[in-house]
């Protein structure tokens, strides 16, 4: 734990990032969870250790850590800002059920070919999104 709470001091040092304490547990607390959280979820947990943390804080710890790259958000829900510390290109899977999110590694699927847009449209990025059940929503 002594040796990842260094390394994480290293990793915001390393985007010169300041390291406040505010920046530091919105980031550990994404890199401990892939669940995916909502501003209110990542609240809920760090003020069990940190009484003071507003959300207005929380809000702008993961300006910061956006605006350097190492958290992103993902919007999978209308209006839903939710926001994930891995930030290598993947996919989400969610279920319509419970509402997990989980990842899905970005070779799972075949390449989706930017060519076949029509001519006129220059396409950039993309991911998938796959609706479905999880496992725990799937009764036999
Ligand atoms: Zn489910
Ligand atoms: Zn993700």
């Amino acid at each position: 734990m002594q040796q990842q709470a260094s390394a994480i001091v290293q990793t915001l040092k390393s985007r010169g990032l300041r390291v406040t304490p505010q920046r530091f547990a919105v980031y550990a607390n994404l890199l401990s969870r892939a669940d995916h959280p909502t501003v209110e979820q990542i609240l809920t947990e760090l003020n069990k250790d940190f009484p003071v943390s507003s959300q207005a804080t929380i809000y702008s710890s993961l300006q910061a850590l956006r605006e350097v790259g190492l958290v992103r958000e993902v919007l999978l829900e209308q209006g839903v800002s939710r926001y994930d510390a891995k930030v290598e290109p993947h996919h989400h899977f969610c279920c319509r059920q419970c509402g997990a999110i989980e990842d899905i590694a970005w070779n799972n699927f075949q390449c989706i070919e930017m060519k076949n847009l029509r001519p006129g449209l220059r396409g950039e990025t993309y991911e998938v999104t796959v609706q479905g059940l999880c496992d725990r929503c799937i009764v036999d």
